[in-house]
Formats: C-alpha cells, sequence, structure tokens
C-alpha cells in the first residue's frame, strides 16, 4: 500500500509508528477545487477558507495559503500558528464561542481581516479591545439559523439548542446587528453561519444560504446596512468508508449558488462576497495513520483484540463519537480482508479504541496497520494521555516524504514541569 507514491511500510520504518502520513498533492488537488468552484460558480466574488482546526501546523497553513485559501482559526493558539507561519492577518478570520480579551487583543493587534462575534458581551468586549487600541476591527456576526443537519450530534451546530451563535429566529442575531451598527470601533462586514460536521446532503446548506440572505435583507431594509459578506461555513462530508454516500463538492457549490443568486434577484440585494470554510474535507482523505501491531488477544465467541502503538491519544475520534474508520494491514493490502478484529490502544481506558469487529487481513505481531482518511481531527486533537508521545507528520509529494511535524520526545513531556 502506497501514499502519494511513497511506499507505506518503508515510511514505517523509516520514521518509526505510530505515523501520521499526509499526502500534500491530495491536500493541494482540495484546495484547488475550491478555489476553482469560486470562479465558476461566483466569477471569484469569494474565497474559500480552510478551517485550520482540522489539522493545524505551521506548514499546513502555508499550503492552503499558497493555494489561494484564506485561513479560520478558532483560538489565540491557532491565531499564534497561522501568523508564525507568515499568514497576513488580513487573510485570517477569527471564530470561537468565547474568545478571551487576550485573544482578542491579540487578534485586534494583528489586524485580523474578520472577527467573528459569537455573541451579545463578546461584541461589547471586542468594542472595549478596539477603543483601547484605538482601531476600528472589522467583524461579522455567527447565526445560527436553526437547522438541523443529520449528523452526529456532537458536530451539529445549526440548531437552536447550540452553544454556538446568535439566534435568528428569536431575533437575537438581528439585535446583535442593530447593536453592532452603533459600536464606534466595530465595523460589521458580514453575517456567518456553519450548521455543522460530516454533512452528506445539500439541502441543509442549500436552506441555510436562503435562510441568511433573508438577514441579510431584513438588516438591509430595516437598518439600512447591505453587507458585503456572507460567511457559510464548512461542513461537507468526506470518505471513512465505502458507505459513506455524500454529494460531489461541485455539486453543493452549484446548488447553493443557484439559490444564492435567485434569491438575490428576489430580495434586490447586490451578491454578497461569498466565503465557505471547510476543515474535514481539505485535509481528511489525504491522512493515513500507521501503526505497528503487538499483541493479539483473541476472545472466542467474544472478538479479537488487536492492540497497536498508538491510540486515543492520537486518534480519540471513536472514543468521542464511534467514528467509522477503514484499516488495514498494510503489508499484507493484497490478501482478503476477512478477519473481525476490533482494534485497540494502549492507552489505560477499555473504550481506548479506534474501531470494532471491523475486517482486515489476518493480522501477526509486527505487522504494519494503516488506518485511512485520519487526516482530520486527528493530529488535532491528540493528547499526551497516559504521557504517550504524539507521533511526527510526514508529507509526502511525488515520491518523496518530509517531516513537517517532528515526533514529542520524553523531553517534551517534561518541559513545563518545575
Ligand atoms: C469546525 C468548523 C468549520 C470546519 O468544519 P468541517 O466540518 O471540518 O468542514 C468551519 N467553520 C466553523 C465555524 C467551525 O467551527
Amino acid at each position: 500500500m502506497s501514499v502519494g507514491g511513497v511506499d507505506t511500510v518503508a515510511l514505517a520504518r523509516q520514521y518509526g509508528t505510530p505515523l501520521y502520513v499526509m499526502s500534500e498533492d491530495e491536500i493541494r488537488r482540495v484546495c484547488r477545487s475550491y478555489v476553482d468552484s469560486f470562479q465558476k460558480f461566483y466569477h471569484g466574488n469569494g474565497r474559500p477558507i480552510y478551517a485550520s482546526k482540522a489539522f493545524c501546523c505551521k506548514e499546513m497553513c502555508r499550503i492552503a495559503f499558497s493555494e489561494g485559501l484564506d485561513l479560520e482559526v478558532v483560538s489565540g493558539g491557532e491565531l499564534y500558528t497561522a501568523l508564525q507561519a507568515g499568514i497576513p492577518g488580513g487573510n485570517i478570520h477569527f471564530q470561537g464561542n468565547n474568545k478571551s480579551v487576550a485573544e482578542l487583543e491579540l487578534a485586534v493587534s494583528n489586524h485580523v481581516g474578520d472577527i467573528v462575534v459569537d455573541n451579545p458581551s463578546e461584541l461589547e468586549k471586542l468594542e472595549k479591545v478596539a477603543a483601547a487600541q484605538g482601531v476600528i476591527v472589522p467583524a461579522s456576526l455567527r447565526v445560527k439559523p436553526g437547522i438541523d443537519a443529520h449528523t452526529h450530534e456532537f458536530i451539529r451546530t445549526g440548531q437552536i439548542d447550540s452553544k454556538f451563535g446568535l439566534d435568528l429566529v428569536s431575533g437575537e442575531a438581528f439585535t446583535a446587528a442593530k447593536r453592532a451598527l452603533e459600536l464606534e470601533h466595530v465595523k460589521l462586514i458580514g453575517l456567518h453561519c456553519h450548521i455543522g460536521s460530516q454533512i452528506m446532503e445539500k439541502e441543509p446548506f442549500v436552506h441555510a444560504a436562503e435562510v441568511m440572505l433573508g438577514l441579510l435583507h431584513q438588516i438591509k431594509q430595516e437598518l439600512g446596512v447591505e453587507l458585503e459578506h456572507l460567511n457559510l461555513g464548512g461542513g461537507f462530508g468526506i470518505h471513512y468508508t465505502e458507505q459513506d454516500d455524500f454529494i460531489p463538492y461541485m455539486e453543493y457549490m452549484e446548488a447553493v449558488s443557484e439559490k444564492i443568486h435567485a434569491c438575490c434577484a428576489k430580495l434586490g440585494l447586490q451578491l454578497p462576497r461569498i466565503y465557505i470554510e471547510p476543515g474535514r474535507s481539505v485535509v481528511g482523505e489525504a491522512g493515513v495513520t500507521l501503526y505497528t501491531v503487538g499483541s493479539i488477544r483473541e476472545i472466542p465467541q467474544v472478538r479479537n483484540y488487536v492492540a497497536i502503538d498508538g491510540g486515543m491519544f492520537e486518534n480519540p475520534r471513536y472514543a468521542l463519537y464511534q467514528s467509522d474508520y477503514t484499516c488495514l494491514v498494510a503489508n499484507k493490502a493484497s490478501l482478503p480482508a476477512d478477519y473481525t478484529a476490533t482494534i485497540a490502544g494502549k492507552c489505560c481506558e477499555s473504550g481506548d479504541l479506534i474501531q470494532e469487529h471491523t475486517l482486515i487481513q489476518r493480522p501477526e505481531e509486527g505487522d504494519i496497520l494503516a488506518v485511512l482518511s485520519t487526516g482530520a481531527y486527528n493530529y488535532s486533537m491528540a493528547s499526551n494521555y497516559n504521557r504517550n508521545l504524539r507521533p511526527p507528520c510526514v508529507m509526502v509529494r511525488n515520491g518523496e516524504s518530509r517531516v513537517v511535524i517532528r515526533g514529542e520526545t520524553y523531553q517534551d513531556l517534561l518541559k513545563n514541569d518545575e
């Protein structure tokens, strides 16, 4: 089995396991198709933003930006990473439902292009921070449009019962827009929504676009201001297994853009500058994690535990959401997958599993196990639980590999200990 023209078993031998492997070609291909879609459907009036929380490191920020994407960050740490990677503040969009004053100060002093305000109290905080620095900051409002996307409840964000954003239905979002327009140091530039993640259908996105344009129209009618930006968030589904069946990105873009063009014509609005904010779909399928198989425990009539040298400390997604993954034995990839395995991590938790009852090639200790589609929300969710070391990440391109994140060492674990 190979990634980006490089044999995975050779990668495992060269860098050790566990190992995150990312195909740079695949990441760049997806970035380009997103940029191209804005030419096709909006005549370039808008751009994709890479939601860096899916996989955030300096090199990934540089790759996304070099392909023409802006960067979205949700914390001071992600903001700092993007700035250190050389991304201009003006190309950074700052999200998050509870930004601290220190984080707002960091964003304002670095001239972040769009601070997406989540709630009324944050709006007042931002005004104070901007006033103290004597600047006017561009900001938009995170709106919850009241849409239930059919996805896991932990990654659903557009419905009324959500910790994110200003409620549209009750009028909270409109009131916040009114308030923002009164503020001296905040320049309201647009509206934002993000309805969830790993969404397989296009209807919720089309509906969200329509609802958001309705609010844009109401703000124009009643407050006399036509906002110029509309950010429709991310959330496009990817393949974790063959069962994942979602509409191709271009079909989603086409359907949403048709709705936007039609609504703008009907409501007498200028076409706003459109943004989308994909994270998972930019990097998810580009990633593979490699492990070495350790002990195998076959419990008759129960299950076969296949232990690996990773686990929830480097991929907590199964433990968090029972996420599906495709697993295979990389050095036996051509053999039939007829062995039912539960892939177990090395953490001291029974729930530390990567997948249950999944079909793989019959494994032996020392084999290389590959888990596919691990590019998103794996490294970025990793921890040092049990004082395990976060693995390195290598990017492969044209048959060559290079380290973009070094693996941690035991000394790294102690660097903040007194
Ligand atoms: C997480 C997030 C995204 C990206 O979502 P994906 O499902 O990874 O595409 C975009 N926008 C906001 C505000 C987010 O919180």
